[in-house]
């Protein structure tokens, strides 16, 4: 017993050639697909599948492999797009690799999203092992998709979903899509969510628009704070422009709307390049490689400065108040 082992058996790679030599002379197609599945090199198996033009053999072959490898490249000899679909979907394809390669061949609009709607888990795990290549795959059906569904735009985060949502939102009208405006403008930060909140009218909806000034994504919050009005709201955009975290142009639109007479409009030595209260302060130090002393202003937060050779005169302070910074 196994002394006559057929040569394709072989995992010696010195024995390669010959194998793939004997099973070019191969003629049976359920020969070459025992061969395809499991001879223990991978050429061979290569060799088998190139040997076979019967497409069902090569769709059991697809389905049964657990070789990537193998797996491709039997994918790309099946050209039916319908078996390429069933390939793709959950228990077609023994292999997810093969799932997503048969999958990246299909374009029929339906079927892309059907695949979507069977991966929807994948998609959403796709960093965990095991799931990725299927969740990449996810993601691909949806950029080939012309016009993707709102509910797939949303989930998706990608330039294509950026646009597709964008077209979306122009098409809403409030307050009829209310409900859906509400997502994008909460769960979205690109034109889409700027769009969406711009359509929320200040007198019935100025509650929603604070919602998003106070908690949204930048593009969002910058479109909601242009919105909201002084002085009902300079309480809240007070607290936005306290939030360091936040862009300084979202920080300094909120600070528009603080009411012209507030002292705090007049605090001193704030910075222009990150927004810093009171942080632009007068520094001198020596240098002894130039044996002089300079003097000049730092930011103590983003640490922008400007020194010059105190011989050289007075250092411009780039420091301005809150009131100067807010129309900069
Ligand atoms: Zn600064």
């Amino acid at each position: 017993m196994g002394l006559f082992k057929p040569i394709w058996m072989t995992d010696k790679r010195t024995k390669r050639d010959k194998a793939i030599e004997a099973v070019t002379k191969e003629t049976n197609p359920d020969k070459l697909k025992e061969i395809a599945l499991n001879a223990p090199l991978r050429e061979v198996a290569h060799a088998a599948v190139e040997r076979v033009s019967d497409q069902a053999i090569l769709i059991d072959i697809a389905r049964q492999t657990s070789s990537t490898s193998v797996g491709e490249k039997v994918i790309q000899a099946i050209v039916d797009e319908q078996a390429l679909f069933n390939l793709a979907m959950p228990g077609g394809a023994l292999s997810k690799k093969v799932q997503a390669a048969a999958i990246s061949k299909v374009r029929d609009r339906d079927m892309l999203l059907q695949f979507m709607e069977a991966h929807r888990e994948d998609f959403r795990l796709r960093h965990e092992t095991g799931h990725r290549m299927l969740g990449e795959a996810v993601q691909f059906a949806y950029a080939r998709i012309e016009r993707p569904t709102f509910e797939w735009s949303m989930l998706v985060n990608s330039k294509a979903s950026d646009e597709n949502l964008l077209q979306d939102v122009k098409e809403m009208s409030y307050p009829e899509d209310r409900e859906a405006l509400c997502l994008v403008a909460r769960k979205k930060d690109n034109d889409a969510a700027a769009l969406a909140v711009s359509m929320f009218p200040y007198e019935t909806d100025a509650k929603f628009l604070r919602h998003v000034a106070l908690v949204g994504f930048n593009t969002a919050r910058l479109a909601a704070l242009k919105k909201l009005r002084a002085p009902e709201d300079s309480d809240l955009a007070k607290r936005v422009w306290e939030n360091h975290l936040l862009d300084l142009e979202v920080r300094k639109q909120a600070l528009k709307l603080v009411q012209d007479d507030d002292p705090l409009l007049d605090t001193p030595n704030c910075c222009p390049y990150c927004g810093g209260v009171g942080t632009v302060h007068r520094n001198t130090y020596y240098s002894g490689g130039a044996d002089t002393y300079f003097h000049g202003y730092e930011c103590s937060e983003c640490k922008k400065s400007g020194y010059i050779p105190m011989w050289a005169g007075d250092p411009k302070d780039f420091g301005v108040t809150l009131r100067e910074l807010r129309d900069l």
